[in-house]
């Protein structure tokens, strides 16, 4: 049984990933991958609970809610864009390019991350080997009814909904939300078709009880 927990700093991660005895390990196994906000964080992507995730002096955890957004949708909506400019300019970092390397090695690979942003996909990690379990940043879907758009421009104020007119709002699960249905069906038949040589948790503090029990069914089920 491999399970590896990884403190946030994940230079580390990314030195032992790329040596060559250990992709040569990783050769025949099914991998699992959870990562979190720490791994985005060395690209300057600020993170929930430090400090520096605080945006005009508001608390992103109350920010990040539909009760947020019925109550002042513009001023959610601009806190959103301001992020996605964010992760625009910034740059995936050692540890999503490791991570993206660690999958083409493998035999199976699933990354399932907690980040909204696109940095593991801009490193080069195929979207099929990958859930985003809290949504994608870059999609903007109606709050009504089921159309949505990924990557359009960015505009100010709420958008509309093109079909039904109603507000629609970031692609993302907000706390007290349930997780997307189709994603958490994906992580489950991963982890049900078989057992994983090797799980690796990075960057994360695993705050969510799913997060922690995905990753300590996968390495109880390897062997
Ligand atoms: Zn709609």
């Amino acid at each position: 049984m491999h399970l590896w927990s990884l403190p946030p700093r994940l230079h580390i991660l990314a030195r032992r990933l790329t040596q060559a005895p250990l992709q040569r390990a990783f050769l025949k196994m099914r991998v699992l991958v959870i990562t979190g906000a720490g791994v985005s964080a060395e690209s300057g992507i600020p993170t929930f609970r430090g400090k520096d995730g605080y945006w005009r002096n508001l608390d992103p955890i109350k920010l990040a809610t539909s009760e947020a957004f019925a109550r002042d949708p513009e001023l959610v909506w601009q806190w959103y864009y301001e992020r996605r400019e964010r992760i625009r300019n910034a740059q995936p970092n050692a540890g999503h390019e490791a991570i993206a390397s660690l999958a083409q090695c493998a035999d199976e690979f699933l990354l399932v991350t907690q980040n909204v942003d696109d940095l593991h996909e801009r490193a080069g990690l195929a979207k099929a080997e990958m859930v985003q379990i809290h949504g994608d940043i870059f999609v903007t879907k109606c709050s009504r009814c089921d159309f949505e758009q990924e990557h359009e421009q960015d505009q100010n104020g709420v958008p509309r909904c093109t079909k039904c007119d109603a507000l629609m709002r970031p692609g993302v699960v907000w706390f007290g939300e349930p997780l997307p249905a189709r994603e958490t069906e994906r992580v489950e038949n991963y982890l049900q078709r078989d057992s994983c040589g090797v799980v690796i948790v990075a960057g994360t503090t695993a705050t969510f009880g799913y997060i922690i029990d995905w990753a300590l069914r996968a390495a109880s089920s390897s062997k």
